[in-house]
């Protein structure tokens, strides 16, 4: 169980005021959960990640995994796929484990299942941005996280590589169960992954609206289905995407 309780994250601003970046932010997650944050641009998603993932630990809160402070059983993938050029593909994912002999067959398996077995030695410069987010993937995955933290993850691909990706994340996640944290400001991207979404305020960002999402996988952001939920919660909150919100949090999709 993730439970995230943050009463007030600042940064100190230029002239010695400070800037709140997250205010009364609770969330929870339960044990697989596939969870999706949605929110403005500033409204402090990133912010909230790196307090998770522990990159910072500077906010009157607190964050538990399973009754304690998480700890490097986290997988991590960012918008850029942040991997180090001067090692291969295959070194690349292995670089975050600490067991290389046990990692290395999973590593491989992986890199194969995403279709990069001919790249393993490559260097990533060489590879498509695509690729490159496949190996990321890769990464976050191969020490079979109990939680997954992802941050805007598939932006600025073509729409068929980015839907390619989101099936091999999923597939990925039901096997391992992990629980996901994935932040995006797509709704019909969050629609067609999450199991719940949480719809942040504009800056100081705290949860203002949760739905349940329970239609049935696989499915992807241009399905019938995941527009007429995204047109319905649209109609319903007119401003959800600003992180404004005028009637009661709690709905049901
Ligand atoms: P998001 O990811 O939702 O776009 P961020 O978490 O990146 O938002 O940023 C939230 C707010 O906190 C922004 O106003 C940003 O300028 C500010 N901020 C983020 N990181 C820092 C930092 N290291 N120092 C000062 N201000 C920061
Ligand atoms: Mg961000």
């Amino acid at each position: 169980m993730l439970e995230i309780d943050i009463a007030r994250k600042t940064y100190p601003d230029r002239g010695g005021r400070s800037h709140v970046a997250l205010e009364g932010l609770r969330l929870s997650a339960s044990p697989g959960e596939f969870v999706c944050l949605v929110g403005p641009s500033g409204c402090g998603k990133s912010t909230l990640l790196n307090l998770v993932v522990g990159l910072d630990s500077d906010m009157d809160g607190r964050v538990q995994l399973d009754g304690r402070a998480p700890g490097k059983d986290i997988g991590v993938m960012f918008q850029e796929p942040r991997l180090m050029p001067w090692l291969s593909v295959l070194e690349n994912v292995m670089l975050v484990t600490s067991d290389a002999h046990a990692t290395r067959a999973r590593a491989i398996e992986l890199l194969r299942a995403m279709e990069l077995g001919d790249v393993l030695d490559a260097y990533p410069g060489r590879l498509s941005g695509g690729m490159q987010r496949r190996v990321a993937l890769a990464r976050a995955f191969v020490i079979e996280p109990a939680l997954l933290l992802m941050d805007e993850p598939f932006v600025s691909l073509d729409a068929p590589t980015a839907d390619r990706l989101r099936a091999m994340l999923v597939e990925l996640w039901q096997r391992r169960r992990s629980t996901v944290l994935f932040v995006t400001h797509d709704l019909r991207e969050a629609l067609a992954l999450a199991d719940r979404i949480c719809f942040l305020s504009a800056a100081p960002g705290r949860v203002v609206l949760e739905v349940q999402v329970s239609l049935l996988r696989p499915r992807a952001p241009n399905d019938a289905a995941v527009l007429a939920l995204q047109a319905g919660l649209l109609a319903q909150h007119p401003d959800l995407l600003a992180g404004l919100i005028t009637t009661e949090p709690a709905t049901d999709a």
